[in-house]
């Protein structure tokens, strides 16, 4: 059961000669997923051997440019590269426009169907994918214009029933259903099997947000509580804190309280103003507030381990 992050560019604004702006795939059961699309994240993704024919589904964070002006080139490949599935994209009400002008001038050379889901109701986090293992939720953010973070996480799994258990109480197909729902049994003899003693869960479910562009507020810890790793934009440092209250971004800073606040295992930083050639100093600032907090860098896969519960048996 893969769940592997891999950011694709750390840059905010524009692109540096070593950084480029916004994307990130994330793999989580299978499915490829593409958080905002930079421009040049089709380069970055055949770079890092990322698959344009596997992506599932882009969720796009907000609408500018840095998360956005790379979307046409990849829409336009994908279909090159053979794409018939329709392709959702999760993305503010304003990517309407802009889609409509794509397929406006260029629907010729889509082969595939592009379905534009609105976020633009969303006023908390909100299921906006779900699968029988899998969930991706929606929350609004704090910045200029309307923009998103996206938490991808694993549903709670079900119960399993510890072996011998099934065979020292020769439990019937009945018995063993209602303690994987998690309920307790009730024998005609007056006995009782409790789901605690006979069942236990196989995982914990991880999780892992990504927000982007947002100013701190009082919700978003509360809303990644407790995620595994929390991608947080970093785009100044202590110094241009003011630029960040002023353009609504956060500091390194300011994204170590949010990590620590949220109990987050691990705080991955980005979306680097271009001013900073040297990150030292903000990753500095970031772990003063949480230690575990570290630099992305783009092509590096991020493995989300899982825990395993024993079958104490
Ligand atoms: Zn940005
Ligand atoms: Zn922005």
């Amino acid at each position: 059961m893969e769940f592997k992050v891999t950011v694709l560019g750390t840059a905010s604004a524009l692109p540096t000669v070593n950084r480029y702006p916004s994307a990130c795939a994330v793999n989580l059961h299978g499915r490829l997923f593409l958080v905002d699309c930079g421009e040049g994240t089709q380069m970055r993704m055949r770079k890092y051997g990322i698959s344009f024919a596997k992506i599932d589904s882009i969720f796009i964070s907000h609408m500018h440019g840095d998360h956005v002006f790379g979307i046409f080139g990849l829409l336009s490949t994908m279909s090159l590269a053979g794409r018939t599935a329709p392709l959702r994209v999760y993305a503010p009400g304003q990517f309407a426009t802009l889609l409509s002008f794509f397929k406006a001038n260029f629907a010729e050379s889509i082969k595939y169907e592009i379905v534009h889901v609105s976020l633009g109701k969303i006023t908390g986090p909100s299921i906006i994918y779900e699968t029988k293992t899998i969930e991706i939720s929606a929350f609004p953010l704090n910045h200029r214009i309307a923009a998103f973070g996206f938490m991808f996480k694993e549903k709670e799994p079900a119960f399993n029933i510890r072996k011998s258990m099934i065979e020292n109480h020769a439990l019937s197909l009945y018995e063993i259903a209602r303690l994987k729902e998690g309920k307790d049994v009730v024998r005609p003899d007056g006995s009782i099997l409790l789901n605690s003693e006979f069942a236990y869960k196989p995982y914990v479910p991880r999780s892992f947000a990504y927000c982007l562009d947002t100013a701190p507020f009082r919700e978003l810890p509360g809303w990644v509580a407790g995620s595994d790793l929390l991608y947080h934009e970093a785009t100044f440092d202590d110094s241009l804190e003011d630029m960040a209250v002023a353009t609504f971004h956060s500091t390194a800073r300011q994204a170590a309280a949010c990590a620590r606040n949220a109990g987050v295992r691990k705080l991955l930083l980005g979306h680097f103003s271009s001013r900073f050639k040297d990150l030292g100093e903000l990753l500095g600032q970031a772990r003063e507030e949480f230690p575990e907090s570290y630099l992305a860098v783009e092509g590096e896969e991020i493995g989300i381990k899982l825990d395993r519960h024993i079958d104490k048996d």
